[in-house]
């Protein structure tokens, strides 16, 4: 039986009238963008997070953009974050001038390490983008408590996080403002690209809005320089369906990594995945941390099933860099080690005991061999 990494056809499924009956309605109604499919997904979005405002935009990375452009980090500017996520967190930075200072991560989580983020701060820090990696939330008290120290806005890079909570609060309702992406594979897709932002500030929620649509207050009235970042209307009616089912579907998630838990721990040289007492986990990725990674993946890969290095190389070693003036490799010992060491395996909403046991057996089989 081959497993695959994550099988996106089951939220279809589960929701397929909902989800027909959202394209109908869009075509025959050749209402495509913005409309009241997206206001609504907004208040049900901010609802869910305990913001006062949701503002969509076109993708993740967007959110992200619109945050560090509301807020007017420019060039001259650093902005903390971690090189442990994905490459949008880091080119949100470099896009307004700004200066990326990644640091390092907890060994234990994979977030933002907040003894490293001190150690970091310059008179140029400007902000700190905390990311939630694999669906947890990162130490929020002691960033939020070294950034009002300093004088910081926190932007929580929640991209991966919608519905992980810490301290009985949502992630996205932790700081100034905080970025979601709806991109398929995230534990909330749409059918395409999609994202959002969350704040309780009302200014820069606005401003942000302002920003997404060409600085356009009224139509072809413009008062500030923006970009084109929109969602569809089709996407936020999927979103709305899906939103419903989030939870149950974390829970699943959830389900399935503490089964994985259960059978994987003490197997090979294999970590499973620390949870902080702190918050909940939702499982965007189960990650397992073991120095044979890359055999392990090949060797699931002969046996058709599915897993991913999350990441094969850690961004603060990308050869990008090359292109930033001054760029000074930071020594980040932790995230170096976790490179090619952090594998994903499949774990997702209506993934059976049946499959979750072919990777056990497989993973066992792997580590049998290896001794
Ligand atoms: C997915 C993701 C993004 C970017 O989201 P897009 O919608 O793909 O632009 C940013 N940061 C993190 C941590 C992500 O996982």
């Amino acid at each position: 039986m081959s497993v695959p990494l994550l099988d996106l056809t089951l939220q279809y499924s589960q929701l397929k009238d909902e989800s027909d009956a959202v394209w109908f309605d869009v075509m025959e109604h050749a209402a495509y963008i913005g409309g009241p499919r997206v206001a609504a997904l907004e208040k049900e979005v901010a609802d869910y997070v305990g913001t006062e405002y949701c503002v969509a935009c076109a993708n993740g990375t967007d959110a992200l953009f619109l945050i560090l452009e509301a807020l007017g980090v420019t060039r001259g500017d650093e902005v903390i974050t971690t090189p442990w996520t994905f490459f949008a967190t880091i080119e949100c930075i470099t896009h307004m001038g700004a200066t990326p200072v990644m640091v390092d991560i907890d060994p234990k989580t994979y977030n933002m390490d907040p003894v490293a983020l001190e150690a970091a701060i310059t008179p140029k820090t400007k902000a700190i983008i905390p990311v939630h990696i694999y669906g947890q939330c990162c130490d929020m008290d002691a960033i939020n408590a070294i950034a009002q120290k300093h004088d910081l806005v926190v932007i929580e890079d929640a991209c991966q996080a919608m519905g992980a909570t810490y301290k009985g609060k949502k992630a996205g309702a932790l700081s100034r403002a905080a970025a979601f992406s709806f991109f398929p594979t995230k534990n909330l897709g749409c059918g395409g690209d999609g994202g959002c932002l969350t704040t309780d500030d009302k200014e820069l929620a606005d401003r942000c809005r302002l920003i997404a649509n060409h600085g356009m207050p009224e139509k072809y009235i413009h008062t500030d320089f923006g970009t084109n970042s929109r969602l569809d209307a089709l996407q936020a009616g999927l979103l709305s369906a899906r939103l419903t089912k989030l939870d149950e579907w974390n829970q699943q998630r959830a389900d399935a990594a503490a089964h994985y838990d259960e059978e994987l721990a003490g197997v090979g040289d294999l970590v499973t995945p620390y949870v902080d007492p702190d918050g909940t986990h939702i499982y965007h990725l189960y990650i397992l941390k073991t120095d044979k990674a890359v055999q392990l993946q090949e060797f699931l890969g002969s046996k058709s099933i599915g897993s991913a290095l999350y990441y094969p190389l850690s961004l603060h070693e990308q050869k990008c860099f090359d292109l930033l003036d001054g760029y000074v490799k930071p020594d980040l010992p932790v995230a170096e080690e976790c490179a090619n060491a952090t594998i994903a395996i499949p774990c997702y909403p209506g993934i059976t005991r049946a499959q979750q046991d072919e990777v056990i057996a497989a993973v066992k089989e792997f580590f049998a061999a290896d001794k």
